[in-house]
């Protein structure tokens, strides 16, 4: 005795764009059937608390797959909650009223049962299954009565069937009787693959029967012709179900990070610094960072870039790919945030505009920075490693990130005219060193330290005893343009303008000391100027050298000479 039935009448709408819109990536309906088999279990466990009789003498709590070449079909089973015949009317014949949904609700007026851990409070994830499925069954039974079992079909069109059946133990089994092009998820390999991509951390075991043939052999160990090989099939747990993250960090040892750390990053190295943290209250994730110590092979590759931090939501895998979640300038991060106030089922533009994602990435920000900062103060070993290979990256963010401009300049090291070779300074020690009678930041741009040592530019500086900074990134002339003043001391470029290096003492006598002398040798002057002619805008008698007879300088409001170089090497 089947039942035809029409679908409540929004769901049908939704169905549509369900299937054909809302996941960009089809392999994901595995994500979402395996979430609901986590979910069913997780309600069966915490509701066998109070009544034993949900067990049914078995908490050996399991989700199993099994795919069948010949049916051409792929099942996902649990041994969970279950359903009755009106639960899966109401729950998977109305999209809008998830069980899962009304389930948190009520256990939120009972508030002295902490609920389950539960994946997913949005009710499309199960119509997934659509998008590789030409007909879905749905065998299910209630846990704790055995006569509530009924049978669930449908082709995604609109209509759906429902039947009593039986079902000897409690849970459901969602079996998909997949399309001609969807075949592939019959395989070993790509169901082991989609399993370990998305689902690696849920909790409870997600299992599989592989079968494996081995040729018959003699004793010496040689393949015997023309009989048949021996098939052996294996029970094979494809999850690793370590949820590292959600662990009390007490509990867990220094290799334990190391080892998932290298899972994620795919580096063989240890990772540079370990981040590990929880954030209760207004919004709720736990995140697990890691410092790698030198960039990985991947971050040189561009379209490989994207491959970040990962964003989980409940243990269920969301995405690596989520610029909301680290800004461009922490790109570097490696390790995994699980949020539990955000959908399962959050589309790219979703998470564009979530809110809770922007809480989230300003927590995450203010952590790392102030982990870094720590990092400086009480291993500068290990920051100088981190800066090395990253703090070029880090300086984007003086530009990117407004409201953190002066927490990075801080973290920002330099070579500097008094730094030796190797040893790095901050703006902070800079300013510490500065004699009293200086009252800038001088630095200038180079190519690097030894061209930078070399600049007859410096030559006054260093006789007056005046630091100079040794800007040396490409990026630096970026810096230079934004960092205006440290602690409001102007930074100046020794390779612009006049600067002023004297006292107003000195300054009046060289003044004029060089009027005098300018007077003297204006014929030679401008004698030179037009020897050069077009190729100078001015020569004129210089305070700033020596030793070195003449050195070129740029125009204070112009670029500078190495940003020149860049322009001129890009064509401009
Ligand atoms: P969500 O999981 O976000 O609630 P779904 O569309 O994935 O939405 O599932 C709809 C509802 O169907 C679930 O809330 C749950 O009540 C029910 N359901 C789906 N799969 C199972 C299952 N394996 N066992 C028990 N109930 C299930
Ligand atoms: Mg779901």
């Amino acid at each position: 005795m089947s039942e035809k039935r029409q679908f409540k009448t929004e769901v049908q709408k939704l169905l549509d764009l369900v299937i054909h819109s809302l996941y960009s990536n089809k392999e994901i309906f595995l994500r979402e059937l395996i979430s609901n088999a986590s979910d069913a279990i997780d309600r069966a466990r915490f509701e066998a608390l109070k009544d034993e009789g949900v067990l049914e003498n078995d908490a050996e709590w399991k989700i199993k797959i099994t795919a069948d070449k010949d049916a051409k079909t792929l099942t996902i089973t649990d041994n969970g909650i279950g359903m009755s015949a009106e639960e899966v009317e109401a729950n998977i014949g109305t999209i809008a009223s998830s069980g899962t949904k009304r389930f948190l609700e009520q256990l939120q007026s009972n508030k002295e049962n902490l609920p389950p851990e539960l994946i997913g409070q949005f009710g499309v994830g199960f119509y997934a299954a659509f998008m590789v499925a030409d007909e879905v069954t749905v065998i299910t039974r209630r846990a704790g009565d055995a006569a509530s079992a009924s049978k669930w079909q449908s082709k995604g069109d609109g209509f759906y069937t429902i039947e009593p059946c039986t079902r000897e133990k409690r849970g459901t089994d969602v079996i998909l009787h997949l399309g001609a092009e969807h075949e592939e998820f019959l395989d070993e390999w790509k169901i082991r693959k989609t399993v370990t991509h998305f689902s690696d951390f849920v909790e409870h075991p997600i299992c599989m029967d592989i079968r494996r043939e081995e040729p018959k052999r003699d004793k010496d160990g040689k393949v015997i012709e023309g009989e048949e090989p021996t098939v052996t099939i294996t029970e094979e747990t494809l999850n690793s179900r370590k949820a590292i993250w959600q662990r009390p960090k007490n509990e867990i040892k220094p290799e334990d990070y190391a080892e998932f750390y290298k899972h994620i990053s795919h580096d063989f190295q240890e990772p540079l610094e370990t981040i590990h943290w929880k954030v209760e209250g207004q919004t709720e994730f736990s995140a697990l960072l890691y410092l790698p110590k030198k960039p990985l092979f991947e971050m040189f590759m561009p379209d490989q870039r994207e491959r970040g931090v990962q964003l989980y939501v409940r243990r269920v895998f969301i995405t690596d790919k989520c610029e909301e979640l680290v800004p461009s300038y922490l790109r570097f991060l490696r390790g995994v945030v699980d949020s539990s106030d955000l959908p399962l089922n959050v589309s790219r533009e979703l998470l564009q505009e979530a809110r809770t994602l922007k809480m989230i990435q300003k927590n995450l920000v203010k952590k790392v920075l102030d982990t870094l900062a720590d990092m400086k103060e009480k291993n500068a070993e290990n920051y100088a490693e981190f800066w090395k290979s990253f703090g070029m990256i880090v300086k984007e963010g003086i530009h990117t990130d407004f409201e953190n401009a002066e927490r990075i300049q801080d973290l920002m090291l330099f070579d500097s005219s008094k730094t030796d070779e190797g040893k790095k300074t901050t703006l902070a020690e800079y300013v510490t060193r500065m004699p009293e009678s200086q009252k800038e930041i001088y630095y200038i741009t180079a190519e690097n330290r030894k061209a930078a040592m070399n600049a007859p530019q410096l030559e006054a500086f260093n006789s007056k005893g005046f630091e100079v900074l040794f800007f040396t990134d490409p990026i630096d002339e970026w810096v230079a343009q934004d960092v205006t003043s440290y602690k409001d001391k102007k930074l100046r470029s020794i390779a612009k303008g006049d600067v002023d290096l004297d006292s107003e003492d000195e300054k009046k006598e060289h003044e004029e000391n060089r009027k005098e002398a300018t007077k003297e040798n204006e014929g030679l002057l401008a004698a030179i100027k037009e020897l050069l002619g077009e190729k100078v805008k001015e020569v004129r008698l210089s305070k700033r050298l020596t030793e070195s007879a003449c050195c070129l300088v740029s125009d204070e409001w112009g670029m500078g000479i190495n940003m020149e170089k860049i322009m001129k090497a890009m064509n401009q």
